[in-house]
């Protein structure tokens, strides 16, 4: 079953640049699939349209059968960004339940959630830490934890570990896999590592800023695709 579908979507920002120019692409449940280009050329525009964090020019995208941001419940997404963007005054426990407590949920009501989630990436007592007190993996360990908090279907990534060394960033990238082959999830990992891309996922999607589209989409068969 199709779960995302793009058509021919075009994005202008109001300062006149255009950042895709007629992107067509189609992704079914459960696909782990990268947009892999260079700096620039739109790929972060696409995760923020398909997500409804950005409005399309023209074209049209629709997540599991609705129009991008007009899904039946925004909880059906999860959005780790670039940087884990963590508040800094508040605990790993309190940045976690977050997304939670926007949709009404009581911190008693919340709390097996949280802690099912922070035991989801390994973190199940730092709890009480602030973000100071992590590194850099922890940190972006509990913006993961975040964004599967509300159990979401779909998780897009994007360019989650650019900013992290060599070695923590491989072992995120199995963690990631792990999550994606226990929790049934449909992946966007927006990259420019070609390494990452192809360690990655079952689905490369290589991007150019001109055209602004999809320029090569390529099924890969190494056995990372999910039966
Ligand atoms: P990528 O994620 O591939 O690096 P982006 O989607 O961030 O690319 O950007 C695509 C193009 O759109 C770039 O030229 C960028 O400068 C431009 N762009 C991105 N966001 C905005 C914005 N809010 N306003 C104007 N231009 C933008
Ligand atoms: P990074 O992923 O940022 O490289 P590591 O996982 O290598 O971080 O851990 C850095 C330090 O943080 C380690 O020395 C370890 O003591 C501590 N640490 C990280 N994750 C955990 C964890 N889940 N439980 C306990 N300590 C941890």
């Amino acid at each position: 079953p199709v779960l995302i579908e793009m058509k021919d979507v075009h994005k202008q920002f109001g300062n006149g640049t255009v950042a895709l120019r007629g992107m067509s692409l189609q992704i079914r449940k459960g696909e782990f699939v990268s947009f892999l280009g260079p700096s620039g050329c739109g790929k972060s525009t696409a995760l923020k349209m398909v997500a409804g964090l950005l409005s399309v020019s023209s074209g049209s995208i629709s997540v599991n059968g609705h129009p991008a941001g007009q899904g039946s419940d925004g909880n059906d997404i999860g959005y780790v960004f670039q940087e884990a963007t963590l508040m800094p005054w508040a605990t790993v426990f309190e940045n976690v339940y977050l997304p939670l407590k926007l949709h009404g949920l009581r911190r008693s009501e919340a709390r097996p959630r949280v802690e099912e989630a922070l035991a989801m990436v390994g973190l199940a007592n730092f709890a009480n830490s602030y973000p100071r007190e992590l590194s850099g993996g922890m940190k972006m360990r509990v913006s993961i934890a975040r964004a599967m908090v509300t159990r979401p279907k779909l998780l897009l990534m994007d360019e989650p570990f650019a900013a992290l060394d060599e070695m923590t960033r491989s072992k995120l990238n199995d963690e990631v896999l792990d999550l994606w082959r226990s929790h049934g999830l449909t992946v966007i990992f927006v990259t420019h590592s070609v390494f990452e891309s192809v360690y990655l996922s079952s689905r490369v999607v290589v991007m150019a800023a001109r055209p602004g589209r999809v320029v090569h989409d390529i099924a890969l068969s190494d056995g990372h695709q999910r039966t």
